[in-house]
């Protein structure tokens, strides 16, 4: 796990802590995100809008006003905050930092909707909102930077494009409009080959859309060098892609757990204690975690931390491959070589699958001879998610207590 995503647990952590013991003054978190946080916030109680000294030529008062003026025609709980984000910085370069602080020094209400820098990629925004996805800002603002007319928009101009986006509150069909073009074109596919990370952003959150891209790509690859076989090529870059964006997921997903375990009720959260042990281990997966199988780990331990908070039991994650998402039902399924029915959760499309006798799309691991396996086919011993199946076996930090 990267430093900034340590720091983040940490700090909240700390947060938590701070929150549990009730003691509501918060001397807390690492460095001075709370008072850098606290400005902030004291800012955004007059204006919706706060830009940082080092954009007030990009974003000048002028512009700002603009800003503001369409944030109240919206009528959403909207703030903005613009402002570089560096490593060793108040918020330690990273905007969920910065969201989380900010939001923690606003005056207490149910929604709210932040649009901030992106820490990962200059000149981006990042969208936040609490309850989550009640206006799919998180879409609604990536999208807003993957659209023709804002190719060469100043950040002013971004930022506004943002907001009527998170406004209209179709984030999910517009990011999957404006990326789509990423796919289809071929001019654009070999503009996209030609640099490495930038391309590669905008599909993160979009695995099926990467894939394809990553096929395009591969296959424009071989068209100018030989090696390595394409089939491999396609896999292997996929994983990667698949994987990085995976991990952003997990974090994300235990980062919220966090939030949510912070904003939780002692008294009438009964489950809080439970939630707390999974974010817990869910950070500690995510912090040692070497592949897929240990962050859709660290997903189904978020997934459990959730459901402990919400009282809620319902289903794991789909046995085959959690990152197919929450199971849909409880089937019976006999693995190869065994004589015994396992009670496993799947998700639709798995059990489609079974229903008509295909094989299910699963999750692989590495077994200890090095082979690629099915995750549940390396031995319980080795693997907690072998053990547990991601909660249809057991609860993922049941797993946990026997393997690390
Ligand atoms: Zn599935």
């Amino acid at each position: 796990m990267s430093t900034e995503v340590k720091r983040v647990f940490t700090a909240l952590a700390v947060l938590l802590l701070v929150a549990l013991t009730a003691t509501g003054t918060a001397t807390a978190a690492d460095g001075d995100a709370p008072s850098a946080g606290q400005r902030i916030a004291n800012a955004l109680r007059t204006s919706p809008v706060y830009v940082d000294e080092a954009y007030a030529t990009a974003v000048p008062p002028s512009r700002q006003r603009q800003l503001a003026d369409r944030i109240r025609r919206t009528g959403l709980p909207i703030k903005v905050v613009l402002m570089p984000l560096t490593r060793g910085d108040a918020f330690d370069g990273d905007s969920d930092v910065l969201a989380a602080t900010v939001r923690d020094r606003l005056p207490q209400r149910p929604d709210l909707v932040l649009i901030t820098s992106d820490s990962d990629f200059p000149d981006s925004l990042r969208g936040y909102e609490w309850p989550a996805d009640t206006h799919q800002t998180r879409k609604a603002v990536a999208a807003a930077g993957f659209l023709d007319e804002t190719r060469d928009a100043g950040l002013a101009d971004l930022t506004a494009k943002a907001v009527d986006l998170v406004a209209e509150g179709k984030g999910e069909q517009r990011w999957e409009e404006a990326t789509k073009d990423l796919a289809s074109p071929r001019e654009r596919a070999e503009r996209a080959s030609g640099g490495t990370g930038e391309w590669l952003w905008p599909l993160i959150g979009v695995p099926a859309l990467a894939l394809t891209v990553l096929a395009t790509r591969a296959a424009l690859l071989r068209s100018r060098r030989p090696s390595p076989p394409v089939s491999e090529l396609v896999f292997a870059t996929a994983r990667a892609a698949d994987e990085a964006q995976v991990r952003r997921r997990a974090e994300a997903e235990v980062l919220a757990l966090g939030e949510a375990a912070r904003a939780a009720d002692v008294a009438t959260t009964p489950g809080l204690q439970q939630a707390l042990d999974a974010y817990a281990a869910a950070g500690r997966v995510l912090d040692e975690a070497r592949g897929l199988p240990d962050l859709a780990g660290a997903l189904a331990l978020a997934q459990e931390g959730r459901d402990a908070l919400s009282g809620s039991s319902g289903l794991p994650l789909c046995f085959f491959n959690p990152l197919h998402g929450r199971s849909a039902l409880r089937t019976g399924w006999r693995p190869l070589g065994r004589r015994d029915r396992l009670d496993v959760a799947v998700c639709r499309t798995c059990a489609d699958a079974l229903r008509d006798r295909r094989a299910p799309e699963v999750l692989t691991d590495t077994d200890q001879d090095g082979r690629t396996v099915p995750y549940f086919e390396v031995p319980a011993g080795r693997s907690a998610w072998a053990a547990t199946g991601y909660g249809s076996l057991a609860t993922p930090s049941a797993g946990l207590g026997g393997v690390r």
